[in-house]
């Protein structure tokens, strides 16, 4: 919040309905906020909070004239506005793929945010009325402990107007009069119940003044009047003024129920199978009721710890805080399962693919934190029952989810195995780690090492705790430790199609008119005429129209060659800037601002280009089809020889599954497909496609550009494409890897170059055939026969060369051309020179065969190829005990012929690059070897 404008002079929430009806403005002594009433005795703004101002006095004791489930608030909310002049709007999705500067819907605002509310497009209604799911994980430490009051889903009821200068809707106070009428006459609520608080609101960019809606304590709904965008520090008032109400709709079915907790009220049979299975039986609703009353004096992020508030709660009801929070833990951890449970299976139900990147990130951090919780309550096994129960139970109001069912399962299994290698891989990782604390002195973990293991690492704090602890290192996790890494990850950027310049490009074209984009007049026109408006750098073009192609949405900019009266100059390079084009061009002279050219692009090159990104819509559709609705484009490049399509999915890609996606990628080609391209107004593109248009990231502007591929594929895309998918010709798979957890990567070749790839694999089994002098319809059973040929060859060989080192131990008494015997000091050392067959084996082998059988004797082996020397160091069992150490030997004897080696003391081997210094290395292994034994 600014503190420039902390709060908004008092006529700005001076409405006529607070006079009309005889409201008084009073200011509470607890939290300093200004509040109106109708009660002139009222002291505190009722509102209960950790400041203390109050306490619910709603449960047990309605304030509604009945008691509503929360379908039947949702609905009564959504039939009341209808009622009333606006448009009921379904709700938009829980992941906000339309922008690119969030991850999930956490208001329903976001859903007009920014084109509506800045002007750019038209609301799809106006008023209008929606009730959307909202997601909010930075409340994901409070969401037990406070008993409902926070939630990590939730839904909103907003009703909107938008207000624009030449057309008023209706703003503050028939706002607040709309307020007043559902709560008093739609639910029964008496007037002097409602106390409005006023309030400075701010976020996501925008600010504006609000009230807040408090009922027997609880904020109920929050009227908004987004009136100014927040620029550094200060407040510009905005040309459209809109009208942004949150009604809690679990709120308000919560007050009209006066159930002891939210979860009750939203959750019903579901909460009392998880309390069931976690055995949590015998339950105490008077204490819980009471405990509820005072419970929103827990607020994790305010400095306060849990165990703080329990004992303050503990002292209220006078009961002691550890069996209090004895009682109580169990139970907010069940409430907090129910919640995150369907949390996640909304996001699931979406397409989001836990990783540890962008919303896939918050989407592993909700699972980790389920398991954790289901871990405590000791009902790990019970997790795809509880989900299982969640997606029946939604799916009454959200359909989607019950279509999703098996994905999301999959998924589950999937980020639970992943979950249990973590774990099982960072034992080793943690134990490093706190050997290195503890030898630098630390009796604690420091906290930013527990977020630096959960984040590059996987690991939870919890479990990181239990390691550490058995350690003899302290750990303390921050009980927001959830929320705090949470936050990190809200408001990452997303990838988007456009293209950053920089700042002296975007002055350069400043003022300059938009380019007349011909490619998107003509995709097929190679050729055109225009104006030069400009050239700047000795390198730049600027053109009042153009069909050169610029970089974007994974597209490569178009080359090619502009001619001119007097020269011509090739287009090397074309970028977007703003609404210009920008051509960089290279040649001797650039042509005259002012003048004409006629430009020409590469259209070999574009034509290769438009196959590739036309098939690359197909290959996402494609592997949508065989991999599921969890498939959303991650990334793409186009390329003329290649281009490589990267896609959001939970397991490695089998060679059958792209073998699929290949085939039906090219059953598509073979339809001959038309590709419809149309502008549409961005809410009626979404209307009619959804919102898997957005494959590549947020689109800007009033009206996107929708390419259809007939009935297999719609997205909004800039690209250029061609008319008909059999223009494509083949699509070929090359490649496919994963590029990191959660996206697979697929790479493919189309038309000419496809039938070149096939060719070159062709060519390589054709060379193999060869090789193998085997026809290629027998090459299989022709390598299989030779690879277990060579299995047995290898063993044969194996067991010859154990029978010479058998052998060749038996005579070592004697001495021959190679081999040289002698004692030093009871030991009796064998030197062998072994020629330039360095088979290591066979020397290792020979070694141990003759220090098996005298234990006095010490092998140094040798041999040196074309390429390394090497020396091989062995010692029997007595004559280790007399001192000898083969690992010094090796490493001494080593270092001389320029390279290393080591071991244990009784086996040793090393090598080096500097063969003619073998012999002196020899040398040197005897003379450490008598140094060892003069030691004893
Ligand atoms: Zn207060
Ligand atoms: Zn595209």
């Amino acid at each position: 919040m600014l503190k420039a404008l902390e709060k908004f002079p008092a006529e700005e929430y001076a409405l006529p309905f607070f006079k009309e009806h005889g409201y008084v403005r009073k200011l509470c002594p607890r939290c300093k906020t200004f509040f109106w009433t109708l009660n002139p005795e009222q002291e505190t703004c009722g509102e209960a909070r950790a400041e203390g101002c109050a306490t619910y006095t709603f449960i047990g004791n309605s304030p509604t004239k009945r008691s509503f489930t929360l379908r039947e608030m949702r609905e009564a909310f959504l039939s009341f506005f209808e009622k009333h002049g606006h448009t009921r709007i379904k709700p938009y999705p829980v992941v906000a793929r339309w922008r690119d500067d969030i991850y999930l819907t956490h208001a329903s605002i976001i859903d007009f945010q920014p084109y509506v509310t800045e002007g750019i497009a038209p609301p799809p209604a106006n008023p209008l009325v929606i009730v959307q799911p909202c997601i909010r994980l930075v409340d994901i430490t409070n969401t037990g402990p406070t008993f409902g009051k926070y939630l990590t889903i939730f839904e909103m009821g907003g009703h909107h107007a938008f207000n624009y200068p030449d057309k008023e809707v209706y703003w503050k106070d028939q706002t607040v009069r709309y307020h007043h009428i559902f709560a008093t006459e739609e639910l029964g609520i008496k007037p002097e119940e409602i106390t409005y608080k006023e309030e400075v609101w701010s976020g996501g960019g925008n600010a504006g003044p609000c009230l807040e809606c408090v009922v027997r304590g609880l904020e109920a709904a929050t009227l908004v009047f987004m009136q100014y965008k927040v620029v550094g520090n200060q407040f510009i008032k905005l040309p459209i003024r809109t009208v942004d109400t949150g009604y809690g709709i679990e709120r308000y079915a919560w007050l009209s129920q006066g159930a002891p907790s939210a979860f009750h009220t939203i959750y019903g049979e579901v909460l009392d199978r998880i309390f069931e299975m976690a055995g949590i039986t015998n339950l105490d609703t008077n204490l819980l009721a009471k405990v509820a009353k005072t419970s929103a004096l827990v607020s994790l992020e305010k400095a306060a710890s849990l165990m703080e508030a329990r004992r303050k709660i503990a002292k209220i009801l006078e009961v002691e805080a550890e069996m209090l929070d004895k009682i109580l833990s169990p139970i907010e951890n069940a409430f907090a399962v129910a919640d995150h449970t369907k949390c996640l299976s909304f996001i699931l139900a979406e397409g989001v693919v836990p990783s540890n990147i962008q919303e896939g990130y918050l989407a592993r951090l909700l699972f980790r934190r389920i398991y954790r919780l289901l871990r405590l309550l000791g009902i790990t096994d019970r997790l795809y029952d509880i989900f299982d129960m969640q997606i029946r139970y939604w799916s009454q109001d959200y359909p989607h989810l019950k279509e999703m069912r098996d994905e999301i399962m999959e998924m589950l299994h999937a980020e639970e195995e992943k979950f249990k290698e973590t774990i099982s891989r960072g034992g080793s990782l943690v134990k490093r780690i706190t050997e290195e604390l503890k030898s630098r002195g630390f009796k604690k973990i420091p906290v930013e090492t527990l977020t630096e293991l959960y984040d590059s690492h996987g690991l939870p704090p919890e479990i990181v705790k239990e390691m550490v602890e058995a350690e003899g290192l302290a750990v303390e996790v921050p009980e927001n430790f959830y929320s705090l890494v949470a936050e990190r990850h809200m408001q990452t950027r997303k990838a988007t199609e456009e293209v950053e310049h920089e700042k002296w490009t975007e002055d350069e074209v400043a003022g300059l008119p938009a380019t007349e984009e011909l490619y998107y007049k003509d995709q097929y026109m190679t050729s055109f005429e225009a104006k030069v408006l400009k050239t700047f750098k000795d390198k730049y073009v600027v053109l009042d129209k153009t069909c050169f192609y610029p970089e974007g949405g994974g597209q490569p900019a178009d080359t090619g060659f502009l001619m001119f009266d007097g020269g011509k100059v090739e287009v090397v390079n074309v970028q977007k800037v703003g609404k210009v084009i920008v051509h960089e061009v290279k040649g001797e002279n650039l042509p005259k601002a002012g003048s004409l050219i006629k430009g020409f692009i590469d259209w070999d090159r574009r034509y290769a280009l438009m196959k590739s990104h036309t098939a690359t819509h197909i290959v996402n559709a494609a592997a949508r089809r065989v991999l599921g609705q969890h498939v959303w484009q991650f990334g793409t490049q186009k390329g003329v020889e290649s281009s490589r399509l990267d896609i959001s999915h939970y397991r490695h890609l089998t060679r059958e599954e792209v073998q699929k996606i290949e085939l039906l990628a090219n059953e598509a080609v073979f339809r001959n497909i038309p590709v419809e391209i149309s502008w549409m107004p961005r809410t009626e593109a979404e209307n009619l496609y959804g919102f898997r248009l957005y494959q590549g990231g947020a689109v800007p502007g009033k009206e996107i550009r929708v390419v259809k591929i007939g009935d297999w594929e719609v997205e909004a895309c800039a690209g250029t494409h061609v008319r008909n998918t059999g223009e494509i010709g083949f699509i070929k798979i090359i490649h496919s890897e994963r590029i990191q957890d959660g996206v697979e990567r697929l790479e493919y070749s189309v038309g000419i170059q496809a039938l070149k790839a096939v060719q070159r694999v062709e060519g390589l089994l054709w060379r193999v055939s060869e090789i193998l002098n085997s026809p290629l319809e027998k090459l299989d059973k022709t390598a299989e026969k030779m690879v277990r040929d060579l299995k047995e060859a290898n063993a044969e060989r194996r067991r010859l060369i154990k029978e010479i080192a058998r052998l060749e131990s038996l005579s070592m008494g004697a001495k021959t051309e190679t081999a040289t015997i002698r004692e030093v000091s009871g030991i009796k050392l064998i030197l062998r020179d072994f020629g330039e067959e360095v088979d290591v084996n066979r020397m290792v082998q020979t070694a141990n065969e003759i220090t098996k059988k005298d234990d006095f004797a010490v092998t140094i082996f040798y041999g040196a190829d074309e390429k390394t020397a090497r020396i091989i160091v062995m010692a029997g069992q007595k004559a280790v005990e007399k001192g000898v150490d083969a690992n010094e030997i090796a490493k001494e004897a080593s270092k001389i012929i320029g390279g290393g080696g080591g071991g244990r003391r009784n086996f040793a081997q090393g090598g080096g690059p500097l063969r003619e210094k073998l012999q002196e290395a020899v040398k040197k292994a005897e003379e450490v070897l008598e140094n060892q034994l003069k030691r004893e």
